[in-house]
């Protein structure tokens, strides 16, 4: 039985291993013969042959047996000088070869990069400047969030302050205004900034704080954030922190806290000590609308602040 190239090529694709007799192209093999032919020193036949599965064979290839013919004497041994192995060849070059043509090799292409933001993707977002960062968020309909809301909320502040406040979602009020932390909640942000000598207004940076969300547009009737809205969402606030480059983020509440430290921890059991968001010091704390809910939880809050402030000044 003999094997065309194709045919071999496609065995040794599929890592099947062809034992070519060393004999004249013509001299036949008996598939019932136990011992291999005492090898001669003629060049391999060009008409490659599978040996029988016996046992003294090495070889994967399993074959029927052929009748046993007489074997005719050997060729006499002709020098012939040994053909240089060819270089291996990459499988797909292989099976390309062996294969019809009806059944092309495909290439592997890289899997596409995960389309989020407005049709960006998230190293498009990466690379944006303010401009681009906040007309891309205005324009923004990545999630089911843009068909309610009446605006996005990008962030207010100094863009090279070194205080950055990461508050949850936008609320009715922040909605209507476009603008982070406004109404109550907003009032009493500001309050305790100010007890530290922090605004959002203008002032030298270390005096200054930027807000912004983890989510830009208002869930309806503020119910929570769900994982799929904040995952779309979380590159912009990403960007913004890269650009702020801050020397502290506070970050407000619990989906603040879990979208950014990506864990499922309570609020409690996090606030305390120093995390860190790509290299910067992360302190866990209060959001303000819990606290007005929750005033004896105040004190906790203020202690917060002065860790963050604490932080800050042992910054180099
Ligand atoms: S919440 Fe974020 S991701 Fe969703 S539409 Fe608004 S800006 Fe886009």
């Amino acid at each position: 039985m003999s094997w065309t190239d194709r045919q071999r090529a496609m065995l040794e694709a599929m890592g099947l291993k062809v034992w070519v007799s060393p004999t004249a192209a013509d001299t036949p093999m008996t598939a019932s013969t136990p011992e291999r032919a005492a090898p001669t020193t003629a060049a391999p036949a060009v008409s490659a042959r599978v040996a029988a599965p016996t046992p003294a064979i090495d070889s994967d290839v399993a074959v029927a047996a052929e009748p046993r013919r007489p074997v005719a004497p050997p060729t006499p041994a002709r020098a012939v000088p040994a053909e240089p192995a060819p270089a291996p060849r990459p499988m797909a070059d292989v099976l390309a070869k062996a294969l019809p043509s009806a059944m092309p090799i495909q290439a592997p292409t890289a899997a596409p990069a995960h389309a989020v933001g407005a049709g960006l993707s998230r190293d498009a977002i990466a690379a944006l400047d303010w401009t681009g960062l906040r007309d891309t968020v205005a324009g923004c309909r990545a999630c089911g969030l843009c068909e309610s809301r009446q605006h996005t909320v990008f962030g207010v502040g100094n863009e090279r302050a070194h205080w950055m406040i990461v508050g949850e979602a936008p609320g009715e009020q922040e909605d209507a205004q476009g603008e982070p932390f406004v109404g109550a909640a907003g009032k009493l942000l500001d309050n305790m900034l100010r007890s530290l000598g922090l605004s959002r207004e203008d002032g030298p940076p270390e005096r200054q704080v930027y807000i912004a969300n983890t989510l830009k547009c208002r869930p309806p009737r503020n119910r929570n954030p769900e994982p799929g809205e904040l995952a779309q969402c979380e590159p912009y606030l990403q960007r913004q922190i890269e650009l702020i480059q801050p020397r502290v983020i506070l970050a407000m509440g619990r989906f603040a806290v879990q979208q950014l430290l990506q864990s499922q921890e309570a609020i409690g059991r996090l606030r305390g000590r120093v995390h860190r968001y790509q290299g910067v010091p992360l302190i866990v704390t209060y959001h303000p609308a819990y606290l007005l809910r929750n005033l004896p939880e105040k004190a906790k809050s203020w202690e917060d602040l002065c860790l963050a402030w604490q932080t800050v000044e042992a910054a180099p």
